[in-house]
């Protein structure tokens, strides 16, 4: 029978906009129960009024105490964990080594890297209970070099380490980890990396795309929804002994410096 069947509590961190809330909107449509954190009460409210069934809790996944209150609220609402998806991640500086503010370092490894412990440690108990899944974002920058873009770079590499740690943790309970590693998504962020890789760059925006296209051997940019449902067959029986893997959906990466060439 798959999970999908039955009707699951779903958690996703940064859920009220961007991918998150695709992936949201995704497992709500399959009649699941949706709750999202965000650290924007404007993202929050807008998804609300669209889609009031799904439930939020405002705050800053990063900061640990916040992260306890939405496990309360959380708890409060369903009381059970099944899926756990640490969607959560800023695009960090872009800048050479030497030029990045060592704040910025610190901001970027506290959103797309501390919030993936402060949220899990929490969210263990609760999926060990239920036999539940968690999907971890990554990115294709999880998987390659990644120049002028060292603190997204290091987390998304971590992403991937705690994956495969806390899926060997994990196993033995009947919980699954794996993670995902998109390429470029088509969509407001990507265009705001560009504009500041671009900007950096002293190139156009177009010659940038045009890079970022010629990255993959696809030359695509990647749908939210295709994310979605990858996530969606992850947590279905059919994705029942699949752990601990990294999975892309990239159009297959060739790597990611070919700018300097
Ligand atoms: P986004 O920039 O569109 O942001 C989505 C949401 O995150 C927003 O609603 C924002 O308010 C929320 N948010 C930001 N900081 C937060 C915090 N500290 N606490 C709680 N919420 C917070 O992001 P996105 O493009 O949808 O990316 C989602 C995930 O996918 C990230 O982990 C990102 O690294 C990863 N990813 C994105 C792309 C891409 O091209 N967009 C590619 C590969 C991987």
């Amino acid at each position: 029978k798959l999970m999908t069947d039955t009707v699951k509590s779903v958690l996703i961190t940064a859920g009220a906009s961007g991918i998150g809330r695709v992936i949201a909107e995704a497992f709500l449509a399959q009649g699941h129960q949706v709750h999202v954190c965000d650290i924007s009460a404007e993202a929050i409210a807008e998804l609300r009024a669209e889609q009031p069934l799904i439930t939020s809790t405002l705050g800053d996944v990063s900061l640990r105490d916040q992260v306890d209150q939405l496990f309360v609220e959380f708890k409060g609402l369903y009381g059970q964990l099944d899926i756990l998806v640490n969607n959560v991640g800023i695009a960090g500086p872009t800048a050479a080594l030497e030029d990045i503010d060592p704040d910025d370092w610190d901001h970027t490894i506290n959103v797309d890297l501390n919030s993936l412990f402060y949220v899990s440690r929490q969210a263990a108990p609760l999926l060990k209970t239920s036999k539940g899944c968690m999907i971890n974002m990554a990115s294709n920058a999880a998987l390659f070099g990644f120049p002028l873009r060292s603190a997204y770079a290091a987390a998304k590499w971590a992403t991937i380490g705690l994956t495969k740690t806390w899926a060997m943790e994990l196993g033995p309970f009947g919980v699954r980890v794996n993670a995902l590693c998109p390429g470029s998504v088509s969509g407001p962020r990507i265009e705001r990396v560009i504009a500041k890789d671009a900007e950096q760059r002293g190139v156009s925006e177009e010659a940038i795309r045009d890079v970022y296209q010629r990255q993959n051997s696809l030359r695509v940019f990647v749908e939210a929804e295709e994310i979605a449902q990858t996530i969606l067959f992850l947590c279905s029986s059919a994705g029942r002994n699949i752990s601990g893997q990294a999975i892309p959906i990239d159009g297959h990466t060739e790597g990611l410096s070919n700018w300097l060439e």
